[in-house]
């Protein structure tokens, strides 16, 4: 995994004073860490019963179109608010200062879905139970949620102790 680690930058002071944000652009640039990252997100999920790919907005459309691609599989976007233009469901989720919506059209998923949720990054996992929560408020079932990064200092993993998580590099 030493080939995406080395394509992940550092950003200091990114958005704000004192975070050091994990640039992923650098990898998406790269055509072969690219499908590295993508083939290494989905690999623990061939064969099994995964009927939907849901990506967070907006980097987790990157990945996640390109697993739902790779797998056959339907591509569901979940999106801050405002932005899709049918009847929606919504989760609000707190952050470190405020707070934050996803949406998703109430048709996106079947009852009977099992979804694989797909993002760039996992920090703190407020976005991850988010999304969690909203797709199971469309009445489908969360399979498991896989991330390039996770940022393991921030404990995301402990807010989402109900579901399968799945990363490829961890700082
Ligand atoms: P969380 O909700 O787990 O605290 O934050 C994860 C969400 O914020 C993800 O959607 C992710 O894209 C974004 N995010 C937070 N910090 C970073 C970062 O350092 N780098 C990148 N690429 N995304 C981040």
């Amino acid at each position: 995994m030493d080939r995406l680690r080395n394509k992940i930058r550092d950003i200091p002071d990114f958005p704000k004073p004192g975070i050091i944000f994990k640039d992923i652009t650098p990898l998406v640039k790269d055509p072969a860490a690219l499908r590295l990252s993508v083939h290494q997100l989905l690999q623990p999920f061939l064969g099994r019963e995964i009927t939907a790919v849901a990506g967070m907005e907006a980097r987790g459309f990157i990945f996640g179109s390109l697993v739902a691609w790779e797998l056959g599989l339907p591509f569901v976007p979940l999106r801050k608010p405002g932005k899709l233009p049918y009847d929606v469901q919504s989760v609000a989720y707190d952050l470190e200062y405020g707070s934050a919506t996803l949406e998703v059209h109430i048709d996106a998923f079947d009852a009977d879905d099992r979804v694989l949720l797909i993002d760039d990054l996992l920090a703190t996992g407020g976005t991850a139970k988010a999304s969690c929560e909203l797709v199971e408020k469309t009445g489908a079932k969360v399979e498991a949620c896989a991330f390039v990064v996770e940022l393991d200092f921030l404990k995301g993993r402990d807010k989402l102790s109900n579901y399968e998580i799945h990363t490829l590099i961890k700082f």
